[in-house]
C-alpha cells in the first residue's frame, strides 16, 4: 500500500515519454502497473534505461507505491532500480494491446504474443476451469483416471483418416479415439474411467470445428446405458458452465460473454423425429438412414435453440460397437449432444455380447480378426457398458461464441498448420 516497498516484474505494455516524466506501465498476469519516473530526479542510469527499453521487453522494478487516482488500480510506483531482464526485439509480429487488429493466421504465428492480449489468455483460463470442473463431476462421481496409447496398431472404426507413422521396422497409427482401450479397461474392473486426451484425425476438410488433432473428454461406464451416461453428459457439461460463470467472470467480462447455464436435463429428440422436423420444413428432405447432414443440423438447431441430445440412431449409421435396441436392431442405444451449431460429444451404450459384436465388425465390412486383442477381453467377462467422447476445444467454442475452433486451441494442427 501506499509507502510501501515492492518488486514487480513483467512485459513493458506502453512507455509514455513526456519529458518531465515518464510512464512505464508493465503488465504481469494480475493487470497493469504504472511506473512513474520524475526525469530531472531520478537517478540518470535509471532514467537512461527507461527511456531505452523497447516495448514488450520483460523489466524488474523495485520501488515504493504511491496513491495517485488517475493510475491503473489507483496507485503507481516510483522506482528505486530498474532492470531490463530480456529485450524485445521491434517491430514486434503483432500488437499485443489489441489495440491494432489481427488476422487469425498471423496471432496463431505468434500465438506467444497473441496470448499477451487479455482476450486470448481469457480463452484459455476459462478452458483450464472447464477441464477442472469435468476432472471434478468424474471424481464425483467415483471415476479414476487413466492414460490409454496414442501410438496404435490398427484403426478403430476402418481405415480411413489415420495418420501412419513409422514405428521401427513396422507401421503404425496415431490413435483416432481411445475408444477401443476404454471398453477393454471395462473388463478389468476399473469400471468407470475417464481420459482427457488427444485424438488424431487425417480428415483433410477445412472447418471451422474440425482439427486434425484434438482434444477428446471420453469416459466409460460398466453396468450403465446409454441413459445413464447421457445424464452424466448434460450434468458435466452444465456444471461446466456454471464453474466458469463462477470463478471467471473476469474472463467472461474481458471476453464480453453473458453465460447461461444450460438447463438440465436436455432435450432428446430421436432421429426419426429430427428427420419429421426437418421435412416439415419444407426443405430438401433426407432418407431414413442417412447421416444428418451439416445443413441439416443447423437447422435442427436454429429451431430447438439450445443443446439437445440426438437418439435412437438407425444401426447402420453408428459403429459396430453401438448397441441396437433388442427389440428392434434397426435402431441403436447411440446418441449425439448437440450446441445449436455444431455436435458436441457422441455415445452410446456398447455391445458387450461378444458373438454380436463380431457380426456388427462384420455387417461394417470390417475384419474381426484385425480387431483381436479387442474382441479378446470380451471373450473372459464383459460387463454391459456405455460412454461418450466429448470434444473439449469445441465445448469451450460454443460456451464462449468463438467463430473458430482454432480460436480455443492454443496451437492448433490443421492441413497447413504444423509449426509452432
Ligand atoms: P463430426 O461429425 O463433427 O466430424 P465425429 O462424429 O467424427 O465429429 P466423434 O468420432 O463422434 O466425431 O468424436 C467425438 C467428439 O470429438 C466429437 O463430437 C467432437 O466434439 C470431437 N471431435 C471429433 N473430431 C474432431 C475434430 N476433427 N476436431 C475437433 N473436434 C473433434
Ligand atoms: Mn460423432
Amino acid at each position: 500500500m501506499d509507502g510501501s516497498e515492492v518488486t514487480l516484474a513483467g512485459h513493458v505494455h506502453e512507455i509514455r515519454d513526456l519529458g518531465g516524466i515518464c510512464f512505464l506501465v508493465l503488465r504481469d498476469r494480475e493487470g497493469l502497473a504504472q511506473v512513474t519516473v520524475l526525469t530531472k530526479r531520478a537517478d540518470r542510469k535509471l532514467v537512461e534505461t527507461v527511456r531505452g527499453v523497447s516495448r514488450e521487453s520483460v523489466v524488474l522494478v523495485r520501488g515504493r507505491v504511491k496513491a495517485e487516482p488517475k493510475a491503473p488500480n489507483g496507485f503507481e510506483i516510483l522506482p528505486e532500480a530498474v532492470e531490463v531482464l530480456s529485450r524485445a526485439d521491434s517491430p514486434l509480429p503483432l500488437d499485443p494491446t489489441g489495440k491494432v487488429g489481427a488476422e487469425l493466421d498471423t496471432r496463431l504465428d505468434a500465438r506467444f504474443l497473441d496470448l499477451r492480449r487479455p482476450a486470448s489468455m481469457a480463452v484459455f483460463k476459462i478452458e483450464s476451469a472447464v477441464m477442472r470442473s469435468l476432472r471434478n463431476t468424474f471424481y464425483e462421481n467415483g471415476f479414476i483416471e487413466v492414460c490409454t496409447p496414442k501410438i496404435v496398431a490398427t484403426a478403430t472404426e476402418g481405415g480411413t483418416a489415420l495418420f501412419p507413422i513409422s514405428y521401427f521396422e513396422r507401421e503404425a497409427f496415431l490413435n483416432q479415439s481411445p475408444q477401443l482401450y476404454k471398453q477393454i479397461l471395462m473388463a478389468t474392473g476399473l469400471d468407470r474411467v475417464f481420459e482427457i486426451g488427444p485424438i488424431f484425425r487425417a480428415e483433410e476438410h477445412d472447418t471451422r470445428r474440425h482439427l486434425n488433432e484434438a482434444i477428446s473428454v471420453d469416459v466409460e461406464v460398466s453396468y450403465a446405458d446409454h441413459e445413464d451416461v447421457m445424464s452424466l453428459l448434460e450434468n458435466a457439461v452444465s456444471s461446466a458452465y456454471r464453474y466458469v460463470s463462477e470463478i471467471c467472470e473476469k474472463e467472461l467480462q474481458i471476453l464480453g460473454v453473458d453465460l447461461d447455464i444450460p438447463k438440465t436435463p436436455f432435450r432428446r429428440i430421436t432421429y426419426t423425429e429430427a428427420l419429421e422436423m426437418a421435412s416439415e420444413s419444407g426443405r430438401k428432405s433426407m432418407e431414413w438412414g442417412d447421416d444428418i447432414d451439416t445443413e441439416t443440423e443447423h437447422y435442427l438447431g436454429s429451431l430447438i435453440g439450445e443443446h439437445y441430445f440426438l437418439t435412437d440412431w438407425p444401426s447402420s449409421v453408428k459403429p459396430y460397437y453401438t448397441q441396437p435396441y433388442e427389440d428392434k436392431p434397426e435402431i441403436c442405444k447411440g446418441f449425439d449432444l448437440m450446441h445449436p451449431s455444431m455436435e458436441l460429444a457422441s455415445g452410446a451404450q456398447r455391445v458387450h455380447d461378444y458373438e454380436l459384436l463380431i457380426s456388427r465388425i462384420k455387417e461394417k465390412g470390417l475384419n474381426p480378426e484385425s480387431f483381436e486383442f479387442y474382441l479378446k477381453p470380451f471373450r473372459y467377462g464383459m460387463p454391459p457398458h456405455a460412454g461418450w467422447g466429448l470434444g473439449l476445444a469445441r465445448l469451450v467454442q460454443t460456451m464462449l461464441g468463438l467463430e473458430n475452433i482454432r480460436d480455443a486451441v492454443l496451437f492448433p494442427r490443421d492441413r497447413r498448420r504444423l509449426v509452432p
